[in-house]
């Protein structure tokens, strides 16, 4: 099939396969994907509605056995810059959320051994009676599995055990490249494999939980590895349809062990456009505005998003890779209004919720991220030594404390 035939297939909503789609995306022009994407986007959201949700990507610890070399987040067991947030600490910052119109806490963290089942558990249930409204979007699956791991449970087990102490969905972060060969590369076959991974979702969906998806590029693979995470999306939707959206943002190499170079603007808008145009069973696609920065966020939505993500309002993953972009809710609604579109909240399911809280609420600005801890703090809460460690370091810590 010639570059032509496939262009004229895709702009007719026909679903690709795995070759046409390598067809496309490496012989169209960023133009010609754009404009593919764009009338996917245009076809599932005719209204133009761009939306956004108010919410706080906390990461609860930073203690991480996994040890990814393109991450630049983790520290190793015993560090002295390793922390785990208090209860406490968890529930100021939910109310601070709340403060600015936010109901929900994208909640991920390392693969701590010193942080059991039972921890996740109480604060879970925590969280739900002092905020019985508050949704928490928390866990990726190398998180559920590292879980299942540790306590020795199924992940069924764990899944349920968590819905029943509050969990409300799972964030798709950990898939990278779902291709074991890259995973292995990365040095994140260990924490889950694509099968794993994968699976996760399968029984996260089968629990009645809808989840993310994402794809992080730009490190090892080929372009057919990246259309073969994408395939393996599809299907999964295919089988379960339990995703509610794809979110795709490139490597940031900074301070990592991989290091590198960072896929440049363009490259993102064609990935985007291709995924786009892949993923025929998604509804929501997110700009990566976090990773790419506002402009670029912007140009996604020409091609093929639909969602500018959250107004962030704590950030520790990319920051600790090197960039920090940051938008308000003013912010973010300027973009989405400059570039034509109807900006409107959502909740976790996409549900839309309204026009900007700050059009109705007197929200103070805000012009940087918060962090998980400042510079220089770390440590474990008290109330973690309560629980059981795993690690000889956690191990000697509870001792100590008894
Ligand atoms: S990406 Fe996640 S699992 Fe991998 S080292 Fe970083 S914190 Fe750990």
């Amino acid at each position: 099939m010639t570059l032509n035939d496939v262009v004229e297939q895709a702009a007719a909503g026909e679903r690709l396969t795995r070759d046409e789609a390598l067809t496309l995306y490496t012989g169209a022009s960023p133009h010609v994907l754009g404009r593919l994407a764009d009338a996917v986007r245009a076809r599932k959201h005719p209204d133009r509605i761009v939306t956004y949700i108010i919410d706080r990507n906390v990461n609860y610890t930073n203690v991480c056995v996994a040890r990814c070399s393109f991450c630049a987040f983790y520290r190793r067991v015993g560090s002295d810059e390793g922390y785990v947030l208090s209860f406490d600490e968890i529930f100021r910052k939910i109310e601070e959320t709340m403060a600015v119109g936010g109901g929900q806490l994208l909640l991920q963290g390392g693969h701590n051994p010193d942080v059991p089942l039972q921890w996740y558990e109480d604060l879970f249930r925590g969280v739900k009676e002092r905020y019985p409204a508050f949704r928490l979007h928390a866990l990726s699956p190398p998180e559920v599995i590292h879980i299942s791991r540790l306590s020795q449970r199924p992940v069924a087990e764990v899944i349920a055990r968590l819905v029943d102490a509050g969990l409300d969905s799972i964030p798709g972060g950990g898939a990278e490249i779902l291709v074991d060969r890259v995973r292995k590369l990365l040095h994140c076959y260990g924490k889950a494999s694509a099968d794993e991974w994968l699976d996760v979702m399968r029984q996260a969906h089968r629990a009645g939980l809808r989840t993310t998806a994402t794809m992080m590029y730009g490190t090892v693979e080929t372009l057919e590895e990246r259309l073969e995470h994408l395939f393996r999306l599809r299907d999964l939707q295919d089988e379960t349809g339990g995703f509610t959206a794809f979110i795709t943002w490139s490597y940031q190499p900074e301070h990592t062990e991989l290091a590198g170079f960072e896929a440049t603007g363009v490259e993102y808008l064609r990935t985007l456009a291709i995924a786009r145009v892949v993923l025929d069973n998604f509804d929501n696609v997110q700009a990566s505005w976090v990773t790419q920065g506002g402009k670029v966020g912007q140009l996604s939505l020409a091609f093929g998003a639909n969602d500018m993500g959250s107004v962030m309002i704590e950030e520790n993953v990319v920051r600790a890779a090197g960039a920090s972009y940051c938008m308000d809710e003013v912010e973010i609604v300027r973009n989405i209004e400059d570039a034509g579109f109807v900006p409107r909240r959502r909740n976790m399911h996409y549900e839309i919720l309204g026009e900007p809280y700050f059009r109705t609420h007197a929200v103070p600005r805000m012009t940087t991220l918060a962090i998980a801890k400042e510079d220089g703090e770390a440590g474990v809460p008290a109330e973690l030594l309560e629980y059981p460690a795993r690690s000889r370091v956690g191990k000697m810590r509870v001792k100590k404390a008894t």
